[in-house]
């Protein structure tokens, strides 16, 4: 049975301060989801402590970090590594996110490594995939989006395939407004699932995770997580704002897949 998640990206927003209470308003709310079904919380390195220690006692709500180093450590300022995630009890991290390759220059190869470290920590990445809008305008987003998946998870084993989390967003979606119609996200998380099966088999394609980022708010989870492919999201803006991500977890337990 694959996971289903409401997955929050805070990037790099909010204060200490504001942060707790963001985190104490979603808690309130209690939210007791289903089986396969989770909560993650990807906060800023300097808060994940207190995120975790403070969705501890919380049944399938978990902490994420934002990013992690592709070197296991050594002379890298300001750099944190897998192990050091690992050692505070980070069991997520997002790879790869579109802002990581657009302004960080992060490559395909390079996040190749990072999801090969990330599971040797127990750490399960979130990789992130999608296509800019020139890409989609011109029709090549399912060649776009197989490369990344080819060249950075495919080094994988069957068994650790399994553990990743994919993140569709497409670049054109993402802190726009504009969200993929639930067409065109069905139609790539298939497309993903396919590209996975065709190299693991049907039933490992089945097992992974594919969560829709890009403009996801309580308006529109209901109707994207109801996708047959659609595990759940990946959501930046909107979870920030204490209601609307609270709408989001409903969404996402109304949805349960049993
Ligand atoms: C994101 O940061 O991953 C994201 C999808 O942002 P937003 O929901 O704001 O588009």
């Amino acid at each position: 049975m694959r996971k289903q998640i409401a997955a929050a990206n805070w990037k790099m927003n909010l204060g200490y301060q504001q942060g707790e209470k963001l985190l104490d308003e979603i808690l309130a709310a209690d939210i007791h989801l289903g089986l396969s079904q989770y909560v993650i919380f990807a906060v800023p390195f300097p808060y994940l402590i207190m995120t975790r220690s403070e969705v501890e006692e919380e049944k399938n709500y978990e902490v994420a970090a934002q990013n992690c180093y592709d070197q296991r450590s050594g002379a890298f300022t300001g750099e944190v590594s897998c192990e050091m995630l690992h050692s505070i009890g980070v069991n997520y991290c997002i790879v790869g996110h579109s802002e990581r390759r657009q302004y960080f220059n992060e490559s395909n190869k390079q996040l190749a490594d990072k999801v090969g470290l990330c599971l040797e920590y127990f750490i399960t990445p979130i990789f992130c995939c999608g296509e800019a809008l020139s890409v989609r305008e011109s029709g090549g987003q399912n060649d776009f989006v197989a490369t990344q998946l080819k060249e950075s998870l495919f080094h994988l084993s069957p068994e650790k395939i399994k553990d990743i989390i994919i993140a569709y967003e497409p670049v054109w979606a993402i802190g726009t407004g504009k969200t993929a119609s639930t067409a065109q996200a069905q139609e790539m998380h298939a497309h993903i699932r396919s590209i996975i099966k065709g190299h693991y088999g049907q039933a490992i394609a089945e097992e992974v995770s594919i969560l829709y980022g890009g403009s996801v708010k309580a308006s529109n989870a209901k109707e994207l997580f109801h996708c047959p492919d659609v595990d759940g999201g990946l959501v930046g803006g909107a979870s920030l704002m204490s209601a609307e991500f609270i709408e989001i977890i409903r969404a996402l337990k109304r949805n349960a897949k049993l």
